[in-house]
């Protein structure tokens, strides 16, 4: 360990209302990827520190399933406070670690706290279902109760909102946390742990954990463990979906995403442009939402790529905190090569390099500049795998059939748009489209903290998605109380 790795902060788990320092055990740094410089230490939770904070939430379990509704949402209330003071604090932390532009970090905290704000509605959202008379002088009622301990194991793209698509929903129904954020960005997480804390929440209802692989599977093999939501790449949700699945718990596991958004010759062309730059470039395409694949139906093709061109050469990428930037760098310097690698090798599969990221990446930091490719075809890896980085492919359709077709032969089903002047292709498109989110002259069809957000195929295994009533259904378990009185 270098003395720059030393001098930097070491955080702590959270576990049983107390911060525990773990001193002695594995730890792995925090990287700022706008300088590569090591920005904290973070602690590699074993198995004993799994064990007590599952234990410690199991007993805050029992209590606080007891506590009404109503009295469970007020530390709630007051956290959402707690965030909106400390929106800076939390924007600036959220692009020291995952390196997004400050107004993408503003805007994510600002999605988190509508998750909060949302499940403070808890009382009206957990009602259940009545009936007088389903038999003579018999009644029928639904009734709603909070499972146990959840796991939440998130990514490092949206350390403010993605944990925020879980434990607020799954505290105010009654259950007790454990969350395991990513281990490339845990900061923003300690530090809106922090604020729950000042919130007053009861000592073991919310827990954190830092760590890898090895911690997750140790949560998701705790018996005391009953529902595991889990956000990140494909192989590591369907791998997180199987092991929970095959110990009989709960769980959503949503994964990762390859979005096509397609445009139509009648589409407004400025405004289609606009909304592809952001979709492919914001957060440095680094969204599981990102726009990753345009395709161009008939006569739009020339005219989109050079506007596109046009827009990607006015792009100015630096570090997040920068004013001015549109795009800071990716998140980890094997990223950086995982995307820079994609590149070559779309320009060894014969798809035309129309604006080139790769000279980004000689500076300091983890840059790749915004890339865009024409003349791709479906075969071809850069049009097939995720790169979850701010690389654009444009494909050729002949028409709205083909384009549908070409779309829904993807393994990934997360997000797709349409970009047209016209509602019969518009609605066609939004019915027959393999996606979970599907957008109408609309780039990123973001998750809403009111309606459910999931992809399909590929990008999800489960049945009930994130946040939104979907959230109520997984955190609670249902009874059907049938009374007569003699
Ligand atoms: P990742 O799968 O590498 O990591 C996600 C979490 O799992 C982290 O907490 C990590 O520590 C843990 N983990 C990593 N490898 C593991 C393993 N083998 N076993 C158990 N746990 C493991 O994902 P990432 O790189 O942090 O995030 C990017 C990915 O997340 C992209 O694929 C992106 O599309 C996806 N994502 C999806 C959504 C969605 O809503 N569908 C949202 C955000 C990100």
């Amino acid at each position: 360990m270098s003395i720059q790795e030393l001098a930097v902060e070491t955080l702590s788990h959270y576990v049983d209302g107390a911060w525990h320092a773990a001193a002695g055990t594995a730890h792995s740094p925090i990287v700022n990827p706008a300088t590569g410089q090591v920005i904290a230490q973070a602690p590699i939770a074993d198995p004993s520190t799994v064990d007590h904070a599952v234990n410690a939430a199991h007993a805050a379990f029992l209590e606080w399933r007891e506590v009404p509704v109503v009295e469970r949402v007020q530390p709630l209330y007051k956290f959402k406070h707690l965030l909106e003071q400390n929106i800076e604090e939390l924007a600036a932390t959220v692009t020291d670690e995952n390196g997004k532009t400050l107004t993408d970090s503003r805007m994510e905290v600002r999605r988190a706290i509508q998750m909060v704000e949302v499940a403070c509605g808890m009382p009206s959202l957990m009602l259940g279902d009545s009936l007088s008379g389903v038999a003579r002088g018999i009644d029928s009622a639904t009734l709603r109760f909070p499972i146990g301990v959840c796991a939440g194991i998130t990514p490092f793209n949206f350390p403010a909102m993605v944990p925020m698509w879980m434990y607020p929903f799954a505290i105010a129904c009654g259950n007790t946390f454990v969350l395991k954020p990513s281990d490339k960005t845990p900061l923003t997480p300690v530090l809106a742990a922090r604020l729950l804390a000042e919130a007053g929440l009861p000592k073991g209802v919310f827990n954190l954990l830092l760590g890898g692989q090895s911690t997750v599977e140790d949560l998701i093999a705790h018996p005391l463990v009953r529902g595991v939501s889990f956000v990140g790449s494909t192989p590591v949700a369907r791998r997180v979906y199987e092991m929970a699945a095959l110990k009989g718990k709960r769980v959503q596991a949503l994964g990762g995403a390859k979005n096509h958004l397609v445009v139509m010759p009648d589409a407004d062309l400025d405004k289609s442009v606009e909304a592809i730059m952001g979709s492919a470039f914001g957060g440095a395409g680094e969204r599981c939402l990102a726009g990753s694949v345009v395709v161009t139906v008939g006569e739009v093709h020339n005219p989109l790529v050079s506007l596109l061109k046009e827009r990607i050469e006015a792009m100015k990428v630096g570090p997040g905190k920068v004013a001015g930037c549109d795009m800071g760098p990716v998140v980890t310097g094997d990223h950086q090569r995982r995307i820079l690698g994609y590149i070559d090798r779309g320009v060894a599969e014969g798809a035309t390099l129309v604006c080139d990221g790769r000279p980004a990446a000689k500076q300091e930091g983890f840059f790749v500049g915004p890339t865009l490719f024409d003349n791709v075809t479906p075969q071809m890896t850069i049009a097939r795998e995720e790169i979850f980085g701010p690389v654009l492919s444009v494909i050729r359709a002949e028409s709205l059939d083909q384009a549908i077709d070409l779309v829904n032969k993807s393994p990934f089903g997360n997000a797709s748009a349409i970009f047209t002047s016209s509602g019969k292709a518009a609605r066609e498109y939004s019915v027959r489209v393999d996606a979970g989110m599907v957008g109408v002259n609309i780039g990123v069809p973001a998750p809403m903290a009111f309606f459910p957000f999931a992809g399909w195929k590929d990008s999800f295994f489960g049945d009930l998605h994130a946040h939104g009533k979907d959230a109520v259904s997984f955190y609670t378990e249902q009874k059907v109380v049938m009374s007569r009185w003699f």
